[in-house]
């Protein structure tokens, strides 16, 4: 895959990163890469509906750009549901969205990548006090990934190949 440097922005970070369909012995088992700004896309428009002018700003590429990326995502998975592959999420060239907070009562501010904190208990790394509250404009600042995290997934992959 040879892309163009410029990186694209995402707002979701898979906690799971391997799929493999039930009863294929893994030795025979192939699999198909997606990427994450691949699956951003995915989400975006198949999951949260958006239109595709929508979803090519929030990732911060021109609509063919995105166009291309959908495609690719849903031409990847197809393949691994039709041919029964394994579909392994990693890698691509992004940058994750970092969200705003701001402590009530000590005024403290950080930031974290979207996804960390926004299910509830976040508290304030300063006085531990959970009065938190937002402050980004989404967007406003980035942070820069490119390998995301391969390192815990093996075991995942320690499952039943004897299955019928
Ligand atoms: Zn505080």
């Amino acid at each position: 895959m040879s892309r163009p440097p410029k990186s694209r922005r995402v707002e979701f970070l898979p906690r799971l990163t391997y799929f493999k369909p039930a009863g294929v012995p893994l030795r025979e088992l192939e699999e198909v890469g997606l990427t994450v700004e691949e699956l951003e896309a995915i989400r975006l428009k198949d999951l949260v509906g958006l239109e595709q002018e929508a979803c090519a700003e929030k990732m911060g590429v021109s609509r063919p750009t995105y166009h291309r990326i959908l495609t690719s995502a849903r031409s990847k998975i197809a393949q691994a549901l039709v041919n029964g592959k394994a579909i392994r999420v990693e890698g691509g060239n992004f940058q994750v969205v970092m969200r705003g907070f701001r402590c009530r009562r000590c005024a403290y501010e950080w930031e974290l990548p979207v996804g960390q904190g926004c299910r509830g208990e976040l508290l304030c790394p300063e006085c531990n006090s959970a009065e938190v509250y937002r402050t980004d404009k989404q967007g406003s600042s980035l942070f820069c990934e490119r390998s995301p995290q391969t390192a815990g997934e093996e075991d995942a992959e320690k499952e039943v190949d004897k299955a019928e």
